[in-house]
């Protein structure tokens, strides 16, 4: 089964940030539009982890997504990584974007996705976090090294259960192809910009698991130039000298002319479930287990 997800919190970051005006909210509808769009002509649900801010600050967003029928999960409050966090803070980041999402759409939210993947082995106890916000699905884990978070030694490449001071989470784990040595993921953020869609869509077919993960900013163009300094300090919590700055811009932005249009080519030639029906359609006895 392929996994489809998206993450959704650019609207309120945007605004947050300053950056925000009605023709780039109306930009983004534009694009969330031709996703629900697409997905409708190929019948396919989706999983869409917002942020609370956006239930907040947009709610007709989450709103008209969990209107076209896909499953609303959570993106953390403000989109904040949850290893630069305090276990107090997450906690309390985690409640506070569980609440405005089910207040925004009525219904209990139960998948959760950490903003960069960013849980790892220095904050495993936000699992714990999770699983007391009712929180029983889970997509943060990068099983492989990276830069933020990432669990090298996860050993699972494949829906499992992730079991940690007592408590159990359905795990479902970015999928990774071995690239010139490394584990590497390739169907989400940059690296599904990086690689040729011919070489994603054959990774997928050689595996009978694969979660695919998108940004809409990920995939456009956007002519924002270099983050202020404040605002690359206080999200991404180290100097921003521009240096450092400069580098996140090019990362951010290496082949994005030409992404969103390659994810709707591999949308239109793939099929996809999201996390509630890939729960469903998953021997949870059968399953691994994983204690960290
Ligand atoms: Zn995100």
């Amino acid at each position: 089964m392929n996994l489809l997800t998206f993450d959704i919190e650019e609207w309120a970051l945007a605004k947050a940030r300053g950056y925000g005006s009605a023709a780039k909210y109306a930009e983004y509808d534009g694009y969330l539009a031709r996703i629900l769009d697409i997905l409708d002509e190929r019948g396919f649900k989706g999983t869409f982890f917002c942020t609370g801010m956006m239930a907040e600050t947009f709610p007709e967003v989450v709103r008209l997504i969990h209107g076209r029928g896909h499953e609303v999960g959570c993106h953390s409050h403000r989109h904040d990584w949850l290893n630069r966090m305090t276990e107090a803070e997450a906690r309390e980041d985690t409640r506070a974007a569980v609440d405005a999402l089910e207040q925004c759409i009525g219904q209990k939210i139960k998948s959760y996705r950490a903003p960069a993947f960013t849980i790892g082995k220095s904050n495993k106890w936000a699992f714990e976090i999770l699983a007391q916000s009712g929180i029983t699905r889970d997509a943060s884990v990068y099983p492989a090294e990276r830069d933020f978070g990432g669990f090298e030694n996860f050993g699972q490449k494949k829906p499992c259960l992730v079991e940690y001071n007592g408590i159990k989470l359905k795990e479902f784990p970015v999928c990774t192809a071995k690239v010139l040595g490394k584990e590497t993921a390739y169907s989400g953020g940059g690296f599904f910009r990086f690689f040729p869609l011919g070489f994603v869509k054959k990774q997928m077919s050689g595996c009978d698991y694969t979660m695919s993960y998108f940004h809409i900013w990920d995939l456009i163009p956007e002519s924002r130039g270099l983050l202020p300094k404040e605002t690359f300090e206080s999200y991404y919590k180290t100097p921003g000298t521009f240096k450092n700055r400069v580098v996140r811009y090019f990362k951010s932005n290496l082949g994005k002319k030409r992404a969103f249009d390659k994810m709707m080519r591999l949308i239109a030639t793939e099929s996809f479930v999201n996390l509630e029906q890939a729960d469903r359609m998953t021997d949870w006895e059968q399953a691994p287990s994983v204690t960290l």
